[in-house]
């Protein structure tokens, strides 16, 4: 707009700084912390007092929803970003544009970052997420692309999609509509994935494809910053760590960490109902075929826990195999019934994930018979103001 190019013109200087600044400037004290890349990670570890207290265990979760970008993802996001700089695959405040195919957490926590280094985002969401996060990722400056929800087969999955629209970027033979702009495009298409709009050909003009599923830098935000972080608030106690798992990252380089400290930590997953990675860890099979849910979850609409559970091996989740120890299911209506538990007792309005994680915790304190103070750590990955829309429903339930 008009306005925003103003504002753009008033701060401009005459002469753009270099784009790696071999000399920042210092900050004047270390409670500044260097922009909004700066609030990444360092999440306090919260006690869940109601459940420690009744349960004789103490459950810890890490309040992954305070990073700036509102999820567990800012961290992911940032090493995406970072490594992909430092390996010359997108250069700062260049025609560079991040492609990604998420169910929202981490489109928006590449959204938030990408803005913070300079660069544009394109984003492609099934149709079916909640409407908060798509809402978020317009406001962020994203351009937003909806598909159908498809299995990961289908060539119109928003996964496939991202990796698609990245390796069409740039290239000339595909123009079909304006080229790349630093400025902020705000477009929300619906889209059937056969329709795009390409930038014309730029010598800088690169597609990058975060790829959150296969790109280890994922494994390594937990393993170098989420995984020493929770040693370090415990002490080194930690009798067990429950997470459930999406792309794996969090529970691939958390867990690796933790076994690597110290081999006694149990690592466990939570997973929730469709999700063939239960089966995978107990039976060493995706799913059952008489069972045939394996391949519901992604078309499930009505599904109410978002981020987590999958029905094929990541490169992430390939990691984490190895050192799963146990596994617990967990169903829709435990996870809602969990999130309204927290909100009641704890004053804590977490996301579904979170919820589902906090579930598998009790599941877990319930099998081994636990009740002297051992320590149980999971994730807050995102709080429950990002799935209202699609909890509502559950919200009025419970309260009746
Ligand atoms: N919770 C939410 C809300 C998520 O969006 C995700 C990631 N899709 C996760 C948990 C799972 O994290 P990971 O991808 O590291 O397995």
């Amino acid at each position: 707009s008009v306005a925003v190019k103003q504002l753009y013109n008033l701060i401009k200087r005459e002469k753009p700084p270099p784009l790696f600044n071999p000399r920042p400037i210092e900050l004047r004290s270390d409670e500044i912390v260097r922009g909004v890349v700066g609030l990444i990670g360092n999440t306090p570890l919260i006690r869940i007092t109601s459940l420690s207290d009744a349960l004789g265990v103490e459950i810890l979760g890490k309040a992954e929803f305070l990073n700036p970008g509102g999820s567990v993802k800012d961290r992911v996001a940032l090493r995406m970003i970072d490594d992909a700089e430092r390996q010359g695959l997108i250069r700062p405040n260049s025609e560079s544009r991040i492609f990604e195919g998420t169910v929202g957490s981490t489109g928006i926590s590449i959204a938030t970052v990408a803005r913070a280094r300079g660069y544009a985002t394109t984003i492609i969401i099934p149709d079916d997420v909640a409407e908060e996060k798509a809402k978020a990722l317009i406001a962020l400056g994203s351009q937003v692309e909806r598909v159908r929800p498809a299995s990961i087969v289908d060539k119109k999955q928003f996964v496939n999609v991202a990796k698609l629209r990245a390796s069409e970027y740039g290239r000339s033979d595909l123009v079909t509509g304006a080229g790349p702009s630093t400025v902020p495009q705000t477009v929300a298409s619906q889209s059937d994935a056969t329709t795009h709009v390409h930038p014309k050909e730029h010598s800088d003009s690169k597609g990058f494809f975060a790829d959150q599923f296969e790109n280890t830098s994922n494994y390594d935000a937990h393993f170098d910053g989420t995984g020493p972080e929770l040693w370090r608030q415990t002490n080194g106690h930690i009798d067990a760590f429950v997470s459930g798992a999406g792309t794996g990252g969090t529970i691939a380089g958390v867990g690796q960490f933790l076994k690597t400290m110290d081999e006694n930590v149990k690592v466990v997953l939570a997973d929730p109902e469709g999700s063939g990675l239960f089966n995978k860890v107990k039976y060493g099979v995706m799913f059952d075929p008489k069972e045939s849910e394996g391949t519901k979850r992604r078309h499930q609409v009505d599904t109410v826990v978002e981020g987590i559970g999958i029905n094929r091996l990541t490169k992430n989740m390939e990691l984490a195999l190895p050192i799963i120890d146990d596994a617990f299911r967990v169903s829709d209506v435990e996870a809602v019934a969990m999130s309204r538990y927290l909100v009641m007792k704890d004053g804590l309005f977490v996301g579904s994930s979170s919820a589902c994680n906090l579930f598998a915790c009790i599941k877990l304190v319930k099998k081994l018979g636990l009740h002297n103070g051992e320590t149980i750590v999971t994730i807050l990955c995102d709080s429950g103001n990002r799935h209202y829309s699609k909890v509502r429903f559950f919200i009025v339930f419970f309260l009746h």
